[in-house]
């Protein structure tokens, strides 16, 4: 009998998520299952809390995965800490601060936004005027900007969010384990990520964490939080505590999954997975300018594990795109939004910041453009 798993292709991700998975992360998804209420299961919860803790620079009680993708940890956030009639800053720069104006706005906040321009960063000093002159309930930003591949000054937008009192809210989906992420340091209130990105782990979990501040906005609301499947009253009675309560099935094999990436990073130190993030950004910059491509963002503000690339003349990005899916077996990421067929988008993030994998996409643009 056939079977359609057999003539999946083993493709090298260079996107912008998935990303590559190590081979140990591959296995422990295969690991056997115990019950998910059962004591062992328990103590490796407890082990990824720790872990996650130790990668965020955070003592947060509350650090945990969700059970969903990435987009879960930005509706957790959201559900748990707005309430209608609420004043939310969203700083709007690329497709993910869109989505969280939109998540926040169905909840029945007031949204403000403050915009700039895709490709660039938030500016500080704009954020100082609209927080001096408005008091906020949550102030939202992305950190890696997967769009458009711009890093945001987090830390500096933290210490304007306190003097202002709000919450602080940061998406750091694409930043966690490629670059330095402190919570604690920055001021982070509510926070979340995903797996498939520099975590180099399928999608499946998003860990989340919460402040002291963010707790006592949940503890004090007037309604209960109106999703029933994301509500951290109820699912930090299964994470935490003696006796745990039952709420959903926790998807055991990506605990396993993550607890295995998170080992993998930890085990390599966070500061030489970031140096090799960069190291790997710098080898594939240098080899697509010489081959005429050029930098969509400036190099200040520029992510390391993701890369918008503008093709020089004459480069179809669509055509090569899919010439590099199909003769390479290498998949790239085109552009979102405003962005459509404007920009490739290169990721190299967790394990694919390789250099076999960064040369192996240089060496088939080369064959594919006949530059460099
Ligand atoms: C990928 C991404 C998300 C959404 O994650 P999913 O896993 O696709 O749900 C949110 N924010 C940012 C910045 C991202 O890059």
């Amino acid at each position: 009998m056939s079977n359609m798993l057999d003539s999946i292709s083993d493709v090298l991700l260079m996107g912008p998520g998935p990303s590559m998975v190590n081979d140990a992360v591959y296995k422990a998804m295969g690991t056997r299952l115990v019950g998910h209420m059962d004591f062992e299961f328990i103590e490796l919860m407890n082990a990824v809390k720790e872990q996650l803790r130790t990668l965020c620079n955070t003592a947060n009680e509350v650090t945990m995965p969700m059970s969903g993708t990435g987009s879960a940890g930005m509706e957790t956030c959201c559900v748990n800490l707005i309430e209608p009639g609420d004043q939310v800053l969203i700083l709007h720069n690329g497709v993910f601060s869109g989505r969280m104006m939109d998540v926040a706005s169905r909840l029945g906040a007031e949204v403000d936004v403050l915009e700039f321009a895709w490709g660039t960063p938030v500016l500080p000093g704009k954020v100082k005027e609209k927080l001096t002159a408005k008091s906020y309930s949550i102030v939202g930003v992305i950190h890696a900007e997967t769009s458009t591949g711009v890093c945001n000054p987090v830390e500096e937008i933290g210490e304007l969010v306190k003097k202002n009192g709000a919450l602080y809210l940061v998406d750091s989906v694409t930043g966690l384990g490629g670059i330095e992420v402190a919570l604690d340091k920055w001021g982070v209130d509510a926070f979340y990520s995903g797996t498939q990105k520099c975590l180099s782990c399928p999608p499946g979990l998003s860990p989340v964490s919460f402040s002291e501040k963010a707790l006592e906005k949940l503890r004090a609301r007037k309604k209960k939080v109106p999703n029933w499947y994301l509500d951290m009253t109820l699912i930090t009675q299964y994470w935490q505590g003696q006796n745990r309560v039952y709420h959903h099935t926790a998807p055991i094999s990506m605990n396993y999954a993550l607890y295995q990436a998170l080992a993998l990073i930890l085990e390599e130190g966070p500061t030489a997975v970031f140096a090799r993030h960069r190291a790997m950004h710098e080898m594939l910059v240098a080899g697509l300018e010489k081959m005429g491509f050029s930098m969509f963002v400036e190099k200040s503000c520029r992510l390391p594990m993701l890369n918008l690339v503008v093709c020089p003349d004459g480069v179809d990005e669509a055509a090569l795109r899919k010439n590099l899916r199909v003769k390479h077996k290498i998949e790239l990421g085109g552009g979102l939004g405003p962005l459509a067929g404007k920009v490739l988008r290169i990721g190299v993030m967790g394990e694919t910041a390789r250099e076999k994998y960064v040369q192996r996409l240089l060496d088939a643009l080369k064959e594919e453009t006949g530059r460099g």
